[in-house]
């Protein structure tokens, strides 16, 4: 049986990328931390389904919470990198997408003793134009990357000229394996089907006919999420109308979606799937 990845992206819900402008990052360690709670659902979830994942997990985060990297870990999920602090690659210099990469590889491995060859940028935030952030990542030991998305999104960016499938990349410093975020072919459109706000606001069979595709070409699909859209209960930002829409709709349905997601699927963490050459 084809199996997929459920991933999680590990952050604070005042962390993401629609909230930047309404949040300072000078105040992030003033407020209260909401990660854990939905966290400890999340791994309860997948032990209840036999399912095993890959977090990314935010450097920012794991050194606030390194209990929770090994607790992850030691439930035999895969742990990865979302980067440092949460900032855009298409707002970084190549200096400080490194360092950012870099330091929150090393904080990982020294936390749970393991290799460390994923990453997902914030937001998905690699495409063609700063495509230098491949090398850097084959640089510093990465194997895989998670961070193109190949459809265009709501808060427009994206790139639908991105190949929608597991695929390799060739770049000067090597081969570097893409898993892109799944979506939905039909009518000459891309859905995104993959998760985040379109797994709250579309109907649940856009993901499952999406699934089904993958199976059907024998790859597999790939699925994100985050700890805050299992929190309903997280404190509101007063942010534009358009970013408190994606980020509050549905958060009730998350859990009962995710039951209905690992009851007709199995999965495995990305590490363990081989893309063919
Ligand atoms: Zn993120």
């Amino acid at each position: 049986m084809q199996r997929h990845h459920f991933t999680i992206d590990v952050e604070e819900y005042f962390q993401v990328s629609a909230f930047e402008g309404s949040v300072e990052r000078a105040a992030w360690d003033a407020m209260p931390s909401r990660v854990q709670l939905p966290m400890l659902i999340l791994l309860d979830l997948l032990a209840e389904h036999d399912a095993r994942a890959t977090f990314f997990f935010l450097g920012w985060v794991a050194d606030r919470h390194p209990n929770l990297v090994r607790l992850v870990a030691s439930a035999g999920h895969e742990i990865a990198s979302h980067g440092w602090g949460h900032e855009r690659v298409t707002t970084q210099r190549p200096h400080d997408f490194r360092d950012s990469v870099r330091t929150t590889k090393v904080l990982l491995e020294d936390l749970t003793g393991q290799a460390v060859i994923g990453y997902r940028a914030p937001s998905f935030s690699i495409a063609g134009a700063n495509a230098w952030a491949f090398d850097i990542l084959l640089e510093e030991g990465y194997a895989y990357d998670s961070s193109v998305f190949p459809a265009r999104r709501l808060d427009g960016n994206g790139d639908a000229s991105m190949r929608p499938m597991p695929h390799w990349i060739d770049r000067p410093a090597g081969h570097l394996a893409e898993f892109p975020p799944t979506i939905l072919r039909r009518f000459g459109m891309s859905i995104p089907a993959g998760g985040g706000g379109y797994f709250r606001l579309l109907p649940f069979a856009v993901t499952r006919a999406a699934l089904l595709d993958c199976e059907r070409a024998g790859v597999p699909g790939t699925l994100y999420f985050h700890p805050w859209e299992l929190d309903p209960a997280q404190p509101r930002v007063a942010a534009p109308a358009l970013a408190r829409f994606r980020h509050y709709t549905g958060l009730k349905r998350t859990v009962g979606r995710l039951e209905r997601l690992l009851k007709q699927f199995e999965f495995q963490p990305i590490r363990e799937t081989r893309i063919a050459a």
